[in-house]
């Protein structure tokens, strides 16, 4: 027996930024199914799972039923697609249910709002199990993420390429305040806006922060490590633009995002990046044209004298190579096992540059090819030569820790082709395979018997894989 718990929703963004925040409400979901639930995660919040599984509690979950003094809302924020500026976009299919432990409970797929523009404000079961499975995954590798705490399906059928059942996905972050969540402050005009915007990002994110130039530092320095995580991980996120970037540093918007197998810089795959704009290789770049953008919102609270502002602006922007070159150094030692050696930064820079220039030359999967490396038969050792052989060699010099290093390079990320099976199972209502994909990613660095299967690339009959923004 479960009873209703009391539930305190808070509603500070809509208080303190109500030109950013339109009042709204989810849509009604007469038959809700709840298809997968993330317990750990429902009580690091206070919510317990077993009522989240009674018709209360999914009531609760699609927003049909909201907590006595929540006042949830679609958020108002603006953004540079594929670089070309929208001034409105906004919250078109989500709605912020409002704060728990200062933290935002967020339903995405949950009807049209003021700002779904052309869109039908809904979202099929394969991109929300998606997100969930990618997002869990992030978490599990250490990689700053916005959570997923369920996917309940709406029993009703939406319209995509063919017809697609509909879901809810009940997201948590740190806020989703965005780059382009300031690109719109900023054009409204009203210096007092912004001022409140970055007053709320300084409380809730950067406390030490103090004023803009803080806060604007903050962001660059946790882009620059969030980026180097994605880079040795060898995660594309596929959409990078202005209102995918988070203020906290948190991954968001798993749309076309996946991980890189074969090691290649020009990795996309994003159907609709023909540029390649998003690609592996151009992620640390496209952070600092985004974070530019950011310091141009904030400009006019850098400093009275426009010309003073954009030098401090230069200036804060440019800590991002050292910041994000210190924190892939770092990332690269462990994943090498040297983080107890006496390697010097140089030395290691150029084994670093020697490694990923054979890996590119190989295609050399890049998530295995470390746990192989540490791998205590000598395996790979023994088969390589050539240039790899030699690298080995001038490696193994060093004394690396293998041990550590099967603690810095997980065995089980989400591969393409097993996250495809998962949500194509999933949307015909199997959820076993996405299960079993579960156990393996939220526990990546840890081998497990029968698991082998997550820990192979995709057969060579996948082909190459193509991913599609979050419908
Ligand atoms: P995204 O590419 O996911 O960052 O979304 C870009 C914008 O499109 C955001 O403002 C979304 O809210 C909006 N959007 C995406 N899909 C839909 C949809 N099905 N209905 C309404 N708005 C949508
Ligand atoms: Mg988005
Ligand atoms: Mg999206």
């Amino acid at each position: 027996d479960v009873s209703a718990p009391v539930i305190a929703l808070g509603h500070r963004f809509a208080d303190e930024l109500p030109e950013m925040a339109v009042s709204w409400q989810a849509a009604p979901v007469a038959s809700p199914r709840l298809l997968v639930l993330n317990e750990p995660l429902a009580a690091e919040l206070g919510l317990d799972p077993q009522w989240l599984r009674t018709d209360e509690g999914l009531a609760f979950l699609t927003g049909n039923t909201l907590p006595e003094g929540a006042a949830p809302v679609a958020q108002a924020y603006a953004g540079h697609q594929f670089g070309g500026y929208s001034p409105r976009l906004g919250d078109g299919r989500a709605l912020l249910l409002g704060e728990i432990g200062g933290r935002d409970l967020h339903l995405k797929g949950s009807g049209r709002t003021p700002f779904a523009r052309g869109g039908d404000g809904l979202a099929a079961v394969g991109p929300m199990l998606r997100e969930y499975v990618i997002s869990e995954a992030m978490y599990a590798l250490g990689i700053p993420t916005t959570r997923s705490l369920a996917v309940i399906g709406t029993g009703k059928s939406i319209v995509r390429e063919n017809l697609a059942p509909g879901a809810i996905l009940v997201r948590v972050a740190a806020s989703h305040l965005r780059v382009g969540s300031f690109q719109f402050a900023r054009a409204t005009g009203d210096d007092g806006l912004l001022r409140r915007l970055v007053a709320h990002a300084v409380e809730r994110h950067y406390p030490e922060a103090g004023d803009a130039l803080g806060l604007y530092r903050a962001v660059v320095g946790a882009q620059a490590d969030l980026i180097a995580q994605w880079m040795l991980t060898g995660f594309v996120h596929g959409v990078m633009n202005t209102d995918n970037m988070t203020i906290s540093g948190e991954t968001i918007d798993y749309g076309p995002c996946a991980f890189m197998e074969g090691f290649d810089p020009a990795t996309v795959f994003s159907s609709i990046d023909e540029g390649g704009r998003y690609a592996y290789g151009n992620q640390p770049g496209i952070a600092q044209w985004n974070l530019a953008r950011l310091a141009e919102a904030l400009l006019p609270l850098f400093d009275d004298d426009q010309d003073q502002a954009i030098a401090k602006a230069t200036e804060a922007l440019s800590e991002f190579r050292g910041r994000y070159a210190a924190a892939t150094l770092r990332g690269f030692r462990a994943k090498l096992g040297l983080t107890g050696s006496d390697v010097d930064d140089a030395v290691l820079t150029s084994l670093i540059e020697d490694l990923l220039a054979v890996l590119q030359a190989d295609r050399s999967d890049f998530t295995s090819f470390f746990r192989d490396l540490a791998g205590n038969d000598g395996s790979v050792a023994e088969a390589a030569d050539g240039d790899l052989g030699e690298w080995i060699t001038r490696w193994r010099a060093l004394g690396p820790d293998t041990d550590a290093m099967n603690r810095a390079n997980p065995i089980y990320i989400p591969r393409n082709h097993l996250v495809e099976e998962a949500l194509a199972a999933g949307t015909d209502g199997d959820l076993e395979p996405l299960h079993g994909l579960l156990e393996a990613i939220t526990a990546p660095f840890d081998e497990r018997p029968g698991l082998d299967r997550f820990a192979q690339p995709a057969p060579p009959d996948f082909g190459t894989y193509r991913t599609f923004c979050g419908t």
